[in-house]
């Protein structure tokens, strides 16, 4: 429970290559959901890297000359859910956390005021997936959360996580009150847009350059630094 006149911050963190690193599977789980929703053999997955899953399945269905009706895109999501599903424990053996993530979820977990929820481009049902199989989903309010089957568009699920966290916890958390962590340009700008706070960290395919140049203030090489980390998100 936060006390009304706590210092509040809602930490939203993004989940691939941020806390953790799926070893391969998010595009073998394309390969196998998308000849189980089309009934046509894998060909290619669309660009992944800080999109939401609907614009991904989008385009990934036109990649296979499908065109994206709602019906479409529902039997794909659904297809890639039951992937997911169905690779659960396998997904549990070849997935990691990163180095740090575990350590600074536990700590902020902890800290008066604060609150954590994801953000992230995964539908909810695959991020809840990811999360319980390595572990993590207990230092993380999941209700609090906004996913990639809420809206196509990222800059949209800050407001979804804002309101749901005011609604669940009875208490506003302003825009300077909320924190992304993300590790792709598309958090930064998303974090810009939505004018919200960012942190950026450079464990995935984006150097802490090409952070910097999308407009991140802090930007760290991961996420080992428990105590900066702690620092920069209590502001
Ligand atoms: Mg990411």
């Amino acid at each position: 429970m936060i006390a009304p006149n706590e210092p509040r911050r809602l930490v939203l963190w993004d989940i691939d290559h941020t806390l953790l690193e799926s070893g391969g599977m998010g595009r073998e789980m394309y390969e196998r959901a998308v000849p189980a929703a089309i009934g046509r053999p894998f060909r290619q997955l669309a660009d992944v890297s800080g999109r939401t899953e609907l614009d991904i399945i989008a385009e990934t269905l036109k990649l296979h000359g499908v065109e994206p009706t709602d019906a479409a895109v529902s039997r794909l999501v659904n297809a890639l859910i039951d992937s997911y599903e169905a690779g659960r424990d396998e997904f549990a053996s070849r997935a990691r956390v990163l180095p740090g993530a575990r350590e600074v979820l536990e700590v902020l977990a902890g800290e008066p005021g604060v609150h954590q929820g994801v953000l992230t481009g995964n539908l909810r049902t695959v991020a809840r997936i990811k999360l319980v199989a390595l572990g993590l989903e207990q230092f993380l309010d999941l209700e609090t959360s906004a996913y990639g089957d809420d809206h196509v568009d990222r800059v949209e699920l800050v407001a979804i996580a804002r309101e749901r966290a005011a609604r669940q916890l009875d208490t506003p958390f302003a825009p300077a009150g909320t924190v992304l962590i993300g590790d792709t340009p598309r958090d930064v700008i998303v974090a810009l847009i939505a004018g919200v706070q960012v942190i950026a960290v450079a464990t995935g395919r984006s150097s802490v350059e090409e952070l910097e140049a999308a407009g991140a203030g802090n930007v760290l090489t991961d996420l080992t630094n428990t105590d900066q980390l702690v620092r920069l998100v209590r502001g």
